[in-house]
């Protein structure tokens, strides 16, 4: 059986025995033991950042721009292996797992451009032969913390900018899918990055725990479910770290009554079931505007949503994979059941769905609901599973605030023909990433990704210009040139113009 170590100091280094199962969703099968973490591993991981970080942050940004170059060309001579152990770990399609793949190494390719992105400001003759100018610094040693859901992408969001910028890096990815993270450091490695710099520490809640007590960190960068986004955000707090953190969601689509209904089916139905539902920007709630609306949207949606077809990631005409775990397999068969009982109708029931020849495996079938009450629970939870809710609307107004008053603000997407209609929605809702048209708008690499409310927890978002801000520590300096200083000590405060 495969056997998945953590990577410290540029190479594989064996846990001290506590292991924990990686299943392949596929089949239901464990599929290998990775190790978990105990004290003697962080503290190793931590030696090995803290002995490589200063040598990487005296590193011209030319020569760090140039290991992501390199890393980049490897990626994509990769891609296919990698989309492939992602599957295997993870469930997903494997073209899914390249798109997954792709969106990280953008981030790459986005951090080429350090020299550039970090530069500081300057002022020239800020007062009498005074200049003042503003340093970007690397803040230390980061840590990662990432989901299953996104093996490659989220972790790159993070390590990319943050390393780019000089810093030394600790990956905590999700124990559920751990091989590739770990393939993504040994390509770091091969690319040309000292060893230390890039880490991957396995392990849960401890091993998260202990890192965020460490005084050696400076950063905490956590994507994940809400819960535990709030429970580091506030522990990194009172350990004086800053820290991001983004949690679950439950993104809206709102689809007026001009919409392009064909269009609007399709783009749901990607965005409602692909990846099996398992994305923080999947649509889960569909908001028609209108009685009238609402019928056609669910008319078109019904046979798209049945002729959907999970199945495992090596059958290259599955639609979606199964789930990652069987917990949250049943946790999702829960919810849909939780749905039925609280009244909503379930218009497609996927709830029978058997894979043949893969029985053990994790898969459930597309569900569609309507009829569904914000006073529901499916309405209420981040179902994280192939279900797609609809809440009818008796206006735009109403359906405006069933998305902005929901507890999460991560993603939203509004349908129509109309100009007026598009950019009020998305000057109004109080959500943090619009789509008009767009069902999973995920900003760019070179654009900042991040919700809104319980959906993110602190003030600067992933990739982007705030990825920079957030990796970085400014220093101003005022420097004041002998031949402008007078005599004697001055006692009042400085003022540099007296207008
Ligand atoms: P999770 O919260 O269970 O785990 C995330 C990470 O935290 C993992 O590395 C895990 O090992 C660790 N962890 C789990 N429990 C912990 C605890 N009690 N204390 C400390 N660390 C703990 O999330 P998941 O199931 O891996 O991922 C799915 C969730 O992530 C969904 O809610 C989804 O919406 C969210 N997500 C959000 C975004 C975003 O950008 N907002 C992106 C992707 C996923």
């Amino acid at each position: 059986m495969r056997h998945i170590h953590h990577f410290i100091a540029g190479k594989a280094h064996p846990g001290g025995g506590t292991l924990g199962d990686v299943f392949n969703p596929a089949t239901g099968e464990v599929d290998a033991k990775v190790d978990l973490a105990g004290p003697a591993e962080l503290d190793a991981a931590i030696a090995s950042a803290r002995a490589a970080q200063p040598a990487w942050a005296a590193t011209n940004p030319q020569r760090r721009a140039r290991v992501m170059m390199r890393y980049v060309e490897l990626l994509n001579a990769n891609l296919k292996p990698l989309a492939e152990l992602m599957s295997r770990e993870h469930g997903k399609t494997v073209a899914d797992s390249i798109g997954d793949i792709q969106r990280g190494l953008e981030v790459a390719e986005f951090a080429i451009g350090i020299p550039q992105l970090a530069k500081g400001e300057f002022t020239d003759g800020a007062g009498p032969n005074i200049d003042m100018y503003s340093l970007r610094q690397p803040i230390g040693i980061g840590v990662g913390i990432t989901p299953f859901n996104f093996p490659a992408m989220i972790p790159m969001w993070m390590f990319a900018p943050a390393i780019a910028c000089g810093n030394a890096f600790i990956l905590k990815p999700s124990e559920r899918d751990p091989s590739v993270p770990v393939r993504l450091a040994e390509l770091m490695i091969e690319a040309g990055l000292p060893p230390g710099i890039l880490n991957v520490l396995h392990g849960g809640r401890d091993t998260v725990d202990a890192l965020l007590a460490h005084p050696a960190i400076a950063g905490v960068s956590f994507v994940g479910s809400t819960p535990v986004a709030a429970h580091v955000y506030a522990e990194a707090a009172r350990h004086g770290k800053r820290a991001q953190c983004f949690g679950g969601a439950k993104n809206h689509a709102v689809i007026m009554p001009d919409a392009d209904m064909e269009q609007a089916a399709d783009a749901l139905i990607g965005a409602g079931y692909g990846s099996a539902g398992e994305r923080c920007m999947a649509i889960s709630v569909a908001v028609p505007v209108g009685e009238e609306t609402a019928n056609r949207l669910v008319a078109a949606l019904k046979p798209r949503v049945e002729a959907l077809k999970p199945g495992p990631y090596t059958a290259s005409e599955a639609d979606f994979g199964p789930l990652v775990t069987v917990e949250a397999r049943d946790r999702v068969a829960g919810l849909v059941e939780k749905g039925v009982a609280e009244g909503a109708k379930l218009v497609v029931d996927g709830r029978g769905f058997k894979m043949q020849g893969y029985e053990k495996g994790f898969y459930f079938g597309a569900c569609l609901f309507d009829h569904v009450k914000s006073s529901m629970d499916i309405y209420k939870t981040e179902i994280f599973g192939p279900v797609l809710s609809v809440l009818r609307a008796k206006d735009y107004e109403e359906a405006l605030a069933l998305a902005s008053n929901h507890e999460y603000g991560n993603g939203v997407a509004i349908f129509t023909r109309s100009g007026d209609a598009a950019r009020d929605f998305a000057a109004r809702v109080d959500v943090g990433m619009v789509g008009v048209n767009v069902p999973i708008p995920t900003p760019l690499a070179y654009y900042s990704f991040g919700g809104w409310k319980r959906s993110a927890f602190g003030d600067l978002a992933q990739h982007g210009p705030d990825s920079i801000r957030f990796w970085t520590r400014t220093k101003t300096v005022t420097a004041r040139w002998p031949s402008s200083v007078g005599k004697g000590a001055e006692f009042s405060m400085p003022v540099i113009s007296k207008s």
